[in-house]
């Protein structure tokens, strides 16, 4: 087992693993192998400053006179990864490193946008669960105020036949009318007959759902909602990926529900999330960015990779800066990081890799938040008489997220589409979020896309056809979701480690495109990971290990745990964190500034 590390593993580790328990050692040993191999490498003192110190490269060495700035490692993206490498090597305080990003602000696909009217959107729902300490204290390092944070419990439904059944859906066929029990019923008990004799592992993702779930649930539920999601059929997908992230329902406790007529309890990993108070998710990463040296972070045109030569080891930016660099992260797509690097071989690999495309649509509608919608989180929806595979009520995750009820609106149009007043008037308001997927298997009608998904909110009953919507939003992101195909693993497993040996390394949701380690606190830790490995060849768990990762708390690494050798001041024995700037004021998708009320202000 031991082998299957090698590819990426420095001497010390083989050795080990080869006499001890794999996991054991990889846990226990873990910190202090780093402190242990962090101070052999960089010795006992060390400031920081670019091009401080050389970090030893595989095939080449940085010549300094052919880049305008030279780096030890250079960050390509201000995502939820590059921050978190660019945090890793700020703690670790050793080779020279900066961040890029062609945006303006930091945050990258966990970002958020503001309408001119004052509603905010993430790109579709994102909650925080995390799965790291270290994940945890970097962001609580960044919004330390208990205000800063609501914590909720999921409320979450699927709708069908004009029913609202709680999630998981395979869990609450008690729920369903008596000829969908039937029929689930049936297909539970088929496949569970099947699954004792069955020695194979199921072929693909439509498999896995038959032997999961059975035909009945397989046909009302997961093929038409995972269709709707992934816009790809699941017999185009893998089932490597699935791990905890769906429930297997377990015949016993459905059979007994349905005879009861009980509802299945809170179920999996985010049962209970947190949401930030103000700024929505984006506001995380830029208060996370916050927390790192000015002079290392580099945005918009100053900051927009437009070349990588891997042989040079330089990128050129837009504003025709060059940067050397020993090591680099690169966290955009990785299609697009061949494409950057004009390499037909890693061009024609990437194109082996699939992705689907993401609409947010954002509803912003004047009134008290109706009886129907409560304290709803979010949605989801397997049906055709709605674009959307999901909706979250936005605004129920913190009052911040559309402005306040003294502010003054005008209606522009009622949800049937008939004109309202243009009289502008005061609130309250709520917001709905909707999420629509788009590939080449699945194309949308992008231009009436706004229009359908308010038609569909009528048909599923979230909205009325006299509610008066006051915002809209509609924004795509063309890599929305990396599709765990069956060809992926073979693609990724050819392409990162060629990158690798050209000191690249791709990692994040769409560098190293693996969706089961593609969330926030995952894209985070294969930035910290990444930045370990260079720095002193420590196993990346998360980018090689994702079941492992997935199914512990992984705690051993903490931010409290000083791993600089420099002698920076400290209170109670611990280094001093630095402190956060938050933006006072946030910058709008059209360049407006939105200004913020204190929490104390907001009811
Ligand atoms: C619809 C949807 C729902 C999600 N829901 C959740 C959720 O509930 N919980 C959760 O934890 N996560 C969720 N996620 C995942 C989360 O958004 C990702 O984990 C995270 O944003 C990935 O971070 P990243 O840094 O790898 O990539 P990105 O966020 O894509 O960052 C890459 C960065 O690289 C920059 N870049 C690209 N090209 C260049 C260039 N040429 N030059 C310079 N910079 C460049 C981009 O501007 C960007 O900032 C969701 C994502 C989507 C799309």
């Amino acid at each position: 087992m031991c082998d299957s590390f090698s590819e990426f593993q420095p001497v010390t580790w083989s050795r080990i693993c080869r006499t001890s328990n794999l996991i054991n050692c990889l846990i226990l040993a873990l910190p202090r192998l780093l402190l242990a191999s962090i101070a052999a490498s960089f010795g006992a003192s060390s400031t920081s400053s670019l091009s401080s110190r050389k970090i030893s490269s595989r095939n080449h060495h940085v010549d300094p006179t052919m880049a305008d700035i030279n780096v030890d490692v250079l960050i390509i993206g201000m995502g939820p990864t590059g921050l978190g490498a660019a945090k890793r090597l700020n703690q670790i305080d050793g080779p020279s490193w900066l961040i890029l990003d062609s945006s303006e602000k930091a945050g990258g696909l966990a970002s958020t946008d503001v309408t001119p009217e004052g509603f905010l959107y993430d790109v579709g729902g994102h909650v925080i669960f995390s799965h790291y300490k270290y994940f945890d204290d970097c962001i609580d390092e960044a919004l330390p105020k208990e205000d800063d944070w609501f914590t909720h419990q999921r409320i979450s439904y699927v709708r069908y036949k004009g029913l609202w059944v709680p999630y998981p859906f395979q869990n609450n066929i008690s729920m369903l009318p008596k000829e969908d029990q039937v029929k689930c019923i049936d297909g539970l008990i088929d496949s569970a007959l099947e699954c004792r004799v069955a020695n194979t592992k199921p072929k693909d993702f439509d498999e896995w759902i038959l032997r999961m779930t059975g035909q009945g649930v397989a046909d009302i539920f997961m093929r038409p909602y995972n269709y709707k999601v992934w816009a790809v059929p699941t017999t185009k997908m893998q089932c490597q990926w699935l791990g905890e992230r769906v429930a297997a329902p377990d015949i016993k406790t459905v059979t007994k529900n349905v005879i009861l007529n009980k509802v299945a309890g809170n179920w999996g990993p985010n049962a209970t999330f947190r949401f930030p108070a103000r700024d929505g998710t984006g506001g995380i990463w830029i208060a996370v960015a916050d927390t790192l040296p000015k002079e290392k972070k580099r945005f918009g045109k100053q900051g927009t990779v437009t070349k990588v030569d891997a042989e040079k080891k330089t990128v050129s930016l837009a504003d025709g800066t060059t940067i050397g660099y020993g090591k680099l992260i690169s966290t955009m797509a990785v299609d697009h990081l061949a494409e950057k690097m004009g390499k037909q071989e890693l061009i024609s690999l990437s194109k082996g890799l699939f992705y689907s495309t993401t609409h947010v649509i954002g509803v912003g509608v004047r009134g008290e938040r109706p009886e129907r919608i409560g304290d709803k989180c979010w949605l989801y929806f397997p049906e055709d008489n709605c674009p959307f595979y999901r909706a979250t009520i936005f605004s129920n995750y913190s009052p911040y997220n559309q402005p306040q009820a003294g502010e003054k609106l005008p209606t522009l149009y009622l949800a049937d589409g008939t004109k309202g007043s243009s009289e502008a008037k005061e609130g309250p308001y709520w917001s709905i979020m909707l999420e629509v997927s788009e590939s080449s298997m699945k194309p949308v009608d992008v231009e009436n896309l706004l229009k359908d998904s308010i038609q569909g909110l009528i048909n599923t009953e979230m909205l009325k056809p006299e509610d008066e919507v006051v915002s809209t939003y509609h924004r795509s992101f063309d890599h929305g979701y990396p599709t765990p195909t069956l060809e992926r693993e073979g693609v990724l497993k050819e392409l990162l480690p060629k990158l690798q040996d050209m000191d690249i390394y791709s990692r994040g949701r769409f560098g190293s495109w693996r969706y089961e380690v593609g969330n926030q606190d995952h894209s985070f830790m294969l930035g910290v990971e990444a930045a370990d490995h260079i720095v002193n060849g420590a196993v990346e768990l998360t980018l090689n290990y994702p079941d492992f990762i997935n199914t512990r708390q992984n705690g051993e690494r903490r931010l409290a745990q000083s791993y600089n050798f420099s002698k920076k001041p400290e209170v109670n024995g611990s280094a001093v964190l630095p402190t956060r700037e938050r933006a006072s004021s946030k910058v709008t998708a059209n360049g407006t500034a939105h200004s913020r009320k204190s929490s104390k202000q907001v009811k």
